[in-house]
């Protein structure tokens, strides 16, 4: 199952395609922790792009499609995958088109005031990769992840500038795929303002 998850930051789909890759056994692969790695290894993409993503800016086309062909390539993602932050761009799905047929892109929507406050409250463990809500989601003791024990942070982009940039950036860039794959007859739209477990459930619903 080949998919792409759109929508814009904060409207879960990171969340959703960590649990959706192990009930169809496909690779969950997400362009922003392929950036975020690169940072914390200080590759020399990492040196790159460092400064992009704080920003909440996009990071280069070319950069971007070098880096999941490269991703696609890998063995696992041979016989499917969930894209999760890529493509972002129509120049992005026009590159990917020409690699591979998708077969579903879910549209994840939700509203602007929920995604600020989504995202503001947001926390992660850079380890263990889970992800709490300071309100929705707490770690049992405040600040610690209860899986690994480390320390939660806030994403520099998840910080009030950032989150506002990272919106206008969406609507300008990334929100014309909504009709792109919708005239290829690609698109399921799925209300993500729900809770994790009701957009699963209505995410398994339309993918079947
Ligand atoms: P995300 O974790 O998906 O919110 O991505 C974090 C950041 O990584 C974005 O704000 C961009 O700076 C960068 N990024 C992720 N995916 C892409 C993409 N497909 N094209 C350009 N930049 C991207």
């Amino acid at each position: 199952m080949k998919l792409v998850f759109l929508g814009p930051p904060g409207a879960g789909k990171g969340t959703i395609a960590q649990q959706a890759k192990e009930i169809y056994h496909i690779p969950h692969i997400s362009t922003g922790d392929l950036f975020r790695a690169a940072i914390n290894n200080e590759t020399a993409l990492g040196k790159k792009v460092k400064a992009i993503l704080a920003s909440g800016d996009l990071v280069p086309d070319e950069v971007t499609i070098e880096m999941v062909k490269e991703r696609l390539a890998e063995a696992d993602a041979t016989n499917g995958f969930i894209l999760d932050g890529f493509p972002r761009t129509i120049p992005q799905a026009e590159a990917l088109a020409k690699i591979i047929e998708l077969d579903n892109v879910i549209n994840f929507t939700i509203s602007q005031e929920q995604v600020i406050r989504r995202l503001s409250g947001r926390r992660i463990a850079k380890q263990s990769g889970k992800v709490y809500h300071l309100v929705w989601n707490p770690p049992k003791v405040e600040g610690i992840c209860d899986e690994s024990g480390e320390p939660l942070i806030q994403r520099d982009d998840d910080k009030e500038g950032a989150i506002l940039n990272r919106l206008e950036v969406y609507e300008a860039q990334t929100a014309p795929l909504i009709d792109y794959y919708d005239k290829l007859g690609k698109l399921k739209n799925i209300d993500a303002s729900k809770s994790v477990s009701d957009v699963l459930a209505e995410t398994k619903k339309v993918l079947g």
